[in-house]
């Protein structure tokens, strides 16, 4: 049987970035099929249950000034809420918080089965329908046929992934879910280059049985930070997390049974994420510690599920209860199911153009952990821009591309099918030029804008911002139409140099000490703004002379991004690019000169050379 509607897209997983894909193209109004194997288990967090995080945090603030589905369901499963980096500036702040796994689901669910033109079909896909060279569908394992413009496909960890416990090994996408080998073996045949990564989870443990009395509570924050620009207050009931150590007795443990590990024992080939080590890591690379922290997190309110965040591991299971047990506080621990380690396939990124299209096969479009990622916040953005780019095409609309000066969404698929992946990539704040600009605080001003001409923001979201927008303006003009002297400030009360020099509302608000409250003593008519309002505005103020100065780097960075390579350039022709140079860039094809900038191993002289070769090509076409 075959389903047909040439104008629709197909959406294959309902992990992380197959929600955020199917949400997007459904919003856009578009016919929306998305494929999975269960329903059931549509927004299920395959390792820890908390979103955001350093770097993470900001990529869901700007899923959520798409109207994406990840900020609302954080907020609505959220347990325990904090800001990290909270003692350091604005600009390198992380919102985050740790979920009811179960809750969290149900609110992905609960937005999706919200959208009219998204249809959910649960299957297991096995191979690509391609006609006239490009891809227009897919075939599930029922022989059935599911048809449309074009497919986005978000696989996850699922494509050839193997499971881990120490030398037992089985097939599985994570654990109780079949891994996708024969879709795998498809895209083999395609051809499209492809590595092998890993990643690992701990055990999971009864917290009835864990001693809380010895451990030190860790709560969460008295003002909670919520991720969704719609969200006012927390929904559920907050709760503590804990924190125990590891000690010299457990990493005995570990050590001793290096050998029977699947990390150590030679039974993994994948490369694994440097910055998140299992246990047996950081026994062995941080030799001279005698403890490592252990976060202790509940998986949900009425779920007795503890998620040991520190000590994910592939030895065998009785040796992972051996040295949970050694460990204060848990020595008495249940250990629910052992950690595992789970190898997996992904297509290099670099095969993908900046929609995420692959460049070989229109039509076909790789988001999430396919893509080499690591993390479900880097998922759900890329699958936003990939459901994004997906209806463009159908709409006849230019792409949509975010630069790398207007969000991390941009800096991470830039860094991705320009630079590729040695190693699972995730989200840092340090990977962004332009981090004073890209505040997770502004990400609505940044990119909502974008969002709405898209027509991916729902009504209620365009007002709300709308209203945000013009008061923000509103203050923003009237502290910077009156300038006052430094003896108007004293006698209002404000601690200002007498240096004769006038100043602005915000020049007054950059100052330390002075706080927009402070101001409403000078412009009192601003007073029914709300204090969302005035923290937006001060934090402005503080970073107003950086970000002005950062303007004119972002405008020399957009003119270049924006000049085009031509599709055919050959670079192998074009004398002086070492032959590393030649080949790289005849692999990636870039396609502004932007993009060119950053491949690893460019350098001024050859970017100056392609800039050359760009000119004298457009001239003989003019
Ligand atoms: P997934 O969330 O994996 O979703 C894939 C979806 O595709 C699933 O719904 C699946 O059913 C469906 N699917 C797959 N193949 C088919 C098919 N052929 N037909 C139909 N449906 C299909 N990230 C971190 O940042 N830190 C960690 O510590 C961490 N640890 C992890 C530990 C483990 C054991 C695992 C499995 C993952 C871990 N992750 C970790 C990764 C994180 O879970 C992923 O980055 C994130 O879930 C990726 O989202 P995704 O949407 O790309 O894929």
């Amino acid at each position: 049987m075959e389903q047909r509607d040439a104008s629709r897209v197909i959406v294959v997983g309902g992990g992380h970035a197959g929600a955020e894909a199917a949400a997007v193209a459904a919003r856009m109004g578009t016919p929306t099929v998305l494929v999975t194997h269960r329903y059931d288990r549509i927004g299920e967090m395959s390792c820890n249950p908390a979103i955001g995080g350093l770097g993470k945090g900001h990529l869901v603030r700007e899923i959520d000034a798409f109207d994406g589905l990840m900020g609302v369901a954080a907020d609505n499963a959220g347990i325990q809420f904090r800001l990290l980096n909270r003692r350091k500036g604005p600009a390198v702040r992380g919102p985050r918080a740790q979920c009811d796994r179960a809750a969290y689901r149900r609110s992905i669910q609960s937005q999706l089965s919200q959208l009219p033109k998204l249809q959910v079909i649960e299957g297991e896909v096995t191979d690509l329908i391609l006609r006239t060279d490009r891809c227009c569908g897919v075939v599930l394992a029922d022989g059935s046929e599911v048809t449309g413009h074009c497919v986005v496909l978000t696989t996850g960890t699922f494509l050839n992934g193997v499971i881990h416990i120490g030398s037992d090994r089985r097939a599985g996408g994570r654990v109780g879910d079949p891994a996708a080998s024969r879709l795998a073996d498809r895209l083999a045949a395609l051809s499209l280059p492809k590595g092998r990564l890993k990643t690992g989870t701990p055990p999971r443990l009864d917290g009835r049985t864990i001693d809380y009395s010895v451990l030190a509570p860790q709560p969460g924050d008295d003002d909670p930070t919520l991720f969704s620009f719609t969200s006012k207050s927390p929904v559920l009931r907050q709760v503590d997390c804990h924190i125990a150590h590891t000690n010299d007795a457990a990493h005995e443990i570990v050590r001793t049974n290096l050998g029977q590990s699947a990390l150590y024992g030679g039974m993994i080939e994948g490369v694994g994420p440097r910055y998140c080590p299992s246990i047996e890591d950081k026994v062995t690379r941080f030799a001279e510690k005698d403890a490592h922290q252990i976060f202790l997190e509940p998986e949900g309110l009425d779920d007795t599920t503890v998620y040991p965040n520190g000590i994910s591991s592939s030895l065998p299971a009785e040796i992972q209860r051996e040295f949970v047990h050694a460990i204060r506080g848990l020595e008495h621990a249940k250990m629910l199911r052992p950690g595992y380690a789970i190898e997996y396939d992904y297509i290099d990124p670099r095969t993908l153009r900046p929609t995420l299209e692959v460049k070989s096969l229109p039509g076909l479009y790789l988001a999430g952990q396919i893509n080499g990622t690591t993390g479900y916040e880097e998922a759900a953005g890329q699958g936003l821009l990939a459901g994004i780019n997906a209806v463009s095409e159908i709409q006849d609309a230019s792409p949509v591309v975010v630069g790398r000066s207007d969000g991390y969404l941009g800096v991470m698929i830039d860094d991705l099918v320009t630079r590729g992946v040695s190693e699972p990539y995730r989200m840092f704040t340090s990977r962004a030029e332009f981090r004073l600009h890209l505040r997770a605080d502004n990400a609505d001003q940044r990119l909502t804008p974008l969002a709405m001409e898209i027509g991916c923001v729902s009504a209620p979201r365009r007002s709300g911002f709308e209203a945000k927008y013009e008061a923000l303006q509103n203050a923003r003009e009237a502290l910077m139409e009156r300038m006052v002297t430094p003896t108007e400030a004293a006698e209002k009360g404000l601690a200002v140099n007498r240096d004769g020099v006038r100043r602005s509302g915000l020049d007054l608000l950059s100052l330390p000490d002075i706080s927009a409250r402070d101001l409403l003593k000078i412009w009192p008519e601003l007073a029914h703004h709300s204090a969302d309002c005035f923290e937006q505005i001060e934090r402005e103020a503080v970073y107003r002379h950086y970000i002005e100065r950062q303007q004119a780097d972002i405008s020399a960075l957009r003119r270049e991004d924006a000049r085009r390579l031509p599709a055919k350039l050959d670079y192998h022709a074009l004398p002086g690019l070492s032959t590393e140079l030649q080949a790289k860039l005849s692999q990636i094809r870039p396609e502004t000169l932007g993009q060119a900038s950053r491949i690893e191993g460019m350098t001024p002289a050859a970017v100056t050379l392609l800039l050359a070769a760009a000119k004298q090509l457009e001239r003989r076409r003019a």
